[in-house]
C-alpha cells in the first residue's frame, strides 16, 4: 500500500496571523433548510489549517450543501459558521473576501467556453485581484505546468478532454491562492480512464500544505490522501475517523451500508 504523501511544507502555526491556532473552519450547530425541508442537521465540524478531509456518503445526504455553505453559495439558518477567521453571518459584506479565501472545484468543470484556457486562468486574477496581465498570465502559466498542461493553454475548452478541463478548472483555482480548496466530486463526471490523472493532481495539491476537503466517492483516493473521513447521511455527518479505521472498522451501521455498497 502506498504511504500517505507528506506535506512539502508543514502548516506555519507560528509566523502565521494569530487566528491560526484557531481551526481554519468552524462550524457549529449548523442547520439549513430548502423550505420546509432540513439539509443539514445541527453540523459540528473544525477543520485545521492544512487538514485533508473526503466527505463520502448516499446522494442526497447533504454533502454539497455542507461545502457549499462554507464558500457562501449556500447560506445557513441555524448555528454558526467561521472560515479563515470571517464569520459567515447574514449581514456579511465581504464575500469577495470568503471567495478569496475559498477557492471551488465542481463536478461539471464550470470552464467559460468562450474564454481560452489562459484567459480563463486570468479572469479572476485580473479583476478580483487586480493584477497586472503579464503577471496574471506568468502565474497561470505555472499553475498550468503544475497540472501537467501548459501545451494547452491557448485552446478553448470543448477542444480539451475532459480530464484536461477539470485540470484547467484546478489550476483556476489555484490562480486565486486560496488557503482552502473545495472539490465536490470532481471526477464523477468523467470517463473512467481520465479519472487517475485528475486524481494525482489532487494528490500532489495534496502535499503543498493546503487546506483541502474533498467530496467524493474515489476511495483509493481517500486512503492514500486523506487525514479524516467523514460519512454523512441524511444531512447529519454520523461518523468521522482516519481513513485507517474508517474502512477496516466502521462503527455505524449506515457507513456499513454505504461502504458495502461501493467498495
Ligand atoms: P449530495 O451532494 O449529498 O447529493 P445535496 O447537498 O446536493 O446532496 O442535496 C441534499 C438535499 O437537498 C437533496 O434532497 C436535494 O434534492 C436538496 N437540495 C439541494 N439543493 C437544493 C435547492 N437549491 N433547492 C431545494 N432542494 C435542494
Ligand atoms: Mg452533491
Amino acid at each position: 500500500m502506498s504511504s500517505r504523501p507528506a506535506r512539502t511544507q508543514a502548516p506555519d502555526r507560528k509566523t502565521a496571523m494569530s487566528s491560526s491556532t484557531q481551526p481554519i473552519i468552524q462550524m457549529e450547530g449548523v442547520s439549513k433548510w430548502f423550505g420546509k425541508y432540513q439539509v443539514l442537521r445541527d453540523i459540528d465540524l473544525a477543520v485545521e489549517r492544512g487538514e485533508r478531509i473526503v466527505i463520502c456518503g448516499p446522494s442526497g445526504s447533504g454533502k454539497s450543501t455542507l461545502i457549499r455553505c462554507i464558500n457562501r453559495l449556500e447560506e445557513h439558518q441555524q448555528g454558526r459558521i467561521a472560515v479563515g477567521g470571517i464569520e459567515l453571518t447574514s449581514d456579511l459584506k465581504d464575500i469577495e473576501a470568503i471567495r478569496r479565501e475559498v477557492g471551488m472545484v465542481f463536478q461539471h468543470f464550470n470552464l467559460f467556453p468562450h474564454l481560452t484556457v489562459l484567459q480563463n486562468l486570468t479572469l479572476g486574477p485580473i479583476w478580483v485581484l487586480k493584477q497586472p496581465k503579464a503577471q496574471a498570465e506568468a502565474a497561470a502559466m505555472q499553475y498550468l505546468e503544475r497540472v501537467r498542461i501548459p501545451e494547452q493553454a491557448h485552446k478553448y475548452p470543448g477542444q480539451l478532454s475532459g480530464g484536461q478541463q477539470q485540470r484547467v478548472a484546478i489550476a483556476r483555482s489555484l490562480c486565486m491562492s486560496p488557503k482552502i480548496i473545495l472539490f465536490d466530486e470532481p471526477t464523477s463526471a468523467l470517463d473512467p480512464e481520465m479519472v487517475k490523472e485528475v486524481l494525482d493532481v489532487m494528490t500532489s495539491l495534496a502535499e503543498t500544505g493546503i487546506t483541502m476537503l474533498c467530496v467524493t466517492h474515489e476511495m483509493g483516493f481517500a486512503r492514500q490522501v486523506a487525514d479524516r473521513v467523514i460519512f454523512m447521511d441524511q444531512g447529519q455527518i454520523v461518523e468521522q475517523n482516519t481513513p485507517e479505521a474508517f474502512f477496516s472498522n466502521p462503527q455505524n451501521e449506515r457507513t456499513r451500508l454505504f461502504l458495502s455498497q461501493i467498495l
